[in-house]
């Protein structure tokens, strides 16, 4: 199992990409603690897990508070001794709006949660690692590398990410902390196929050359590489997994 024994964090975990990153990691042989903001969702992430004969356990926590982020890290310590990875993965899509209407409060939410949010992780996550080493997964986007129209809070955000994985990169990479970033097209999950109506879910789908959208166990696949020492010589690095979106 290639991550027998390792300790990781993840962050908005009880849904979506996240959820299906923290049972793959437990079946990979991880200890997971899962974290989210909702009790409900972590809670039955966890015991999903659990079913499955996995090891996990659940921390409240909002990542667009420092306070959250420290505790996090601190009671995984307590619970499981060390902290090995982390995923930052929380996140949410905000409101749809033109740059020169959108909601200050809506833009303040989104950068909160999506750039801040990580952040926050890398602020506690590292110090816990510098003894050991580890590795650390920034979930951005394919719009952490390319535009698109309505949504300039999100992807001034998942820029963000990609710019500041680099940088915390290059400041760990002697340290053994590998930090890299991944970009997922379209995916299958609650934040996308919530706030669609059908032909917008089909105008989305014609973006993917693969023809189709993406599933959470296909970006869990990729994150659970770049968290294993196969990825032993990869940092900074930021990956798409996008059906062939950004190849356009
Ligand atoms: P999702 O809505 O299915 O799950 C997100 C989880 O994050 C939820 O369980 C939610 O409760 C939690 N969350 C929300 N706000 C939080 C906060 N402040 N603190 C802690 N947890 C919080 O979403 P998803 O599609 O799985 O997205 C996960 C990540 O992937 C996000 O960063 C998203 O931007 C990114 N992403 C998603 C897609 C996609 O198409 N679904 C594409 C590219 C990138």
């Amino acid at each position: 199992k290639i991550l027998e024994n390792k300790v990781a964090i993840i962050t908005g975990a009880g849904s979506g990409i996240g959820k299906a990153t923290a049972e793959l990691f437990a079946k990979a042989g991880a200890k997971v603690v899962v974290s989210d903001i909702s009790e409900k969702n972590g809670n039955s992430a966890v015991e999903d897990i659990k079913k499955s004969g996995g090891e996990a356990f659940f921390v409240k926590a909002d990542s667009a508070k420092p306070e959250d982020n420290q505790a996090l890290v601190e009671q995984t310590i307590k619970q499981y001794g060390a902290l090995d990875i982390a995923v930052n993965n929380a996140g949410i899509g905000g409101p749809l709006g033109a740059t020169g209407e959108y909601p200050i409060d809506g833009w303040q939410k989104v950068i909160d949660i999506n750039l801040s949010g990580v952040f926050y992780g890398l602020r506690y996550q590292i110090p816990a690692m510098l003894e050991k080493g580890g590795s650390i997964i920034n979930v951005a986007s394919i719009l952490g590398q390319a535009g698109t129209k309505y949504s300039p809070a999100y992807v001034a955000a998942k820029h963000g990410v990609v710019g500041l994985t680099k940088a915390a990169a290059l400041e760990y990479a002697d340290k053994k902390i590998r930090i890299n970033s991944v970009g997922p097209g379209y995916i299958n999950t609650p934040l996308v196929m919530n706030s669609l109506d059908e032909a917008a879910r089909a105008a989305l789908v014609g973006l993917h050359p693969i023809g189709r959208l993406g599933e959470s166990e296909e970006i869990a696949e990729l994150i659970l590489w770049l968290a294993s020492a196969k990825a032993s010589f990869v940092t900074g690095a930021y990956y798409a997994a996008d059906g062939g979106y950004l190849a356009q």
